[in-house]
């Protein structure tokens, strides 16, 4: 048996709907500008430029609230004047591969969440402004909270769910998935040629528009159409 130097770490294992399993998370990954409104609220032409990819750590998807009466604590960040939240669907890859075909790309689904992509945005846009990578505005401890995982089975048409996202309430964001410039088959297929997909990743598919700043004791509700919703207070 190996021994280590310290105690190893635990495995990030998410909740599944429906059963005591649960999912280990491999890797993070997140695409950017996604929805055309909110490419243009960030100042792009989506037209123009098309998604790309970015990443997390995957302990930034730790369990903060797994069901929909439960409000998970989130840890504001450190050194932000302006966290925001960009409400998303994640998909729960279940089966691995690379150079997967759009039309093949469901098969290697194993299921859907709610999750929040929260943002440094004021870190971030100083290191985009100065052509460096953005990790110190995205991939900060908490950053990517998940909530309960519905198999793909379960979550009915989930490429035409509503998206909303609530402040204390206050709906601030609303699209469907539909909205999607690549659909989650288009994404799948795409970061499969860049990166050897393998179960246990997450794909953050991108924000809708109406992205925004929150503050300690605010509370994010996050809803998509057929899945859990997740609701976190920032503290
Ligand atoms: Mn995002």
């Amino acid at each position: 048996m190996t021994s280590y130097v310290f105690p190893a770490h635990d495995i990030v294992g998410l909740p599944v709907a429906g059963t005591t399993e649960r999912f280990p998370v491999r890797r993070v990954y997140c695409v950017g500008r996604n929805y055309a409104a909110h490419a243009r609220e960030m100042g792009f032409d989506p037209e123009r430029e098309p998604p790309f990819f970015f990443c997390k750590p995957n302990d930034a998807s730790a369990v903060v609230a797994v069901a929909p009466d439960q409000v998970g604590d989130l840890p504001y960040p450190q050194a932000t004047a302006n966290l925001h939240y960009e409400c998303e669907l994640v998909v729960a890859i279940g089966k691995g591969g690379s150079d997967i075909a759009v039309a093949d790309a469901p098969q290697h689904v194993f299921g859907y969440a709610v999750g929040l992509d929260m943002t440094r945005r004021d870190l971030q846009f100083t290191m985009r402004d100065a052509g460096r990578p953005w990790e110190i505005g995205k991939a900060f401890d908490y950053s990517a909270p998940v909530g309960l995982i519905h198999r793909a089975a379960d979550a009915g048409d989930i490429g035409h769910a509503a998206i909303t996202l609530e402040v204390d309430g206050a709906v601030r964001q609303s699209a469907t998935i539909a909205h999607l410039i690549w659909s989650v088959a288009e994404t799948i297929a795409t970061l499969s040629t860049l990166f050897r997909l393998e179960p246990g990743d997450l794909i953050f598919s991108g924000t809708p528009e109406g992205v925004g700043a929150v503050v300690r004791g605010q509370t994010l509700v996050g809803k998509i159409d057929g899945l859990s919703v997740l609701s976190v207070k920032m503290v």
